[in-house]
């Protein structure tokens, strides 16, 4: 969910179990871009993608992509491979249908759901890939997220994806109904 040209690590807290033709349509339409950059501008990505009268647009919200470190050659070439991603027409038709294929429908909404659902990964880890869903069982989840670091990533995914959960009960209800929603998804 962080590149690890970005500098993510390969940890279970940043790993998505993507399928592969989705996972190549988040990477045509996001190229290298974090999972942070891409939820604070998917309604305008979405907007530009969906509400947009011309035939061909440029994906010029990938100027955030960077790269974390790299030796001059391969800073060039990244810069280079970039600015030619940015300044392609790209047929709005086919973005729309990379769109699709990534969030498995054309709706903010089911794309907001999606990138909710990446950050439970962000924040349990390779429990939630669990397809018994032990995470729910008996004081499974207090331990979970009695072990959130208090600052980073995996603090930033619970903000954005639980909110100020007050109680367990709370929080339970919102992560499986995450779950539900986004269950057609895969
Ligand atoms: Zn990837």
């Amino acid at each position: 969910m962080i590149p690890s040209s970005r500098g993510g690590s390969s940890t279970q807290f940043n790993l998505f179990p993507w399928r592969q033709k989705p996972h190549q349509a988040w990477h045509f339409l996001f190229f290298n871009m974090t999972i942070v950059e891409v939820w604070e501008n998917i309604d305008s990505i979405h907007a530009k993608i969906f509400n947009s009268n011309a035939e061909v647009i440029s994906r010029d919200w990938l100027s955030v992509c960077s790269l974390h470190t790299a030796d001059i050659q391969r800073f060039l070439k990244f810069h280079n491979e970039r600015r030619s991603f940015m300044e392609k027409k790209e047929s709005v038709a086919k973005l729309q249908r990379e769109w699709m294929r990534c969030f498995g429908g054309e709706s903010l909404e089911r794309a907001v759901n999606l990138a909710r659902y990446m950050m439970l990964f962000i924040i349990f880890g390779e429990a939630m890939a669990d397809p018994e869903k032990k995470i729910f069982h008996n004081g499974n989840l207090q331990k979970l997220l009695g072990r959130i670091p208090d600052s980073g990533m995996r603090r930033w995914a619970f903000r954005e994806c639980l909110g100020s959960c007050e109680s367990l009960g709370n929080t339970k209800s919102k992560v499986s109904a995450l779950i539900d929603k986004t269950q057609d998804s895969f």
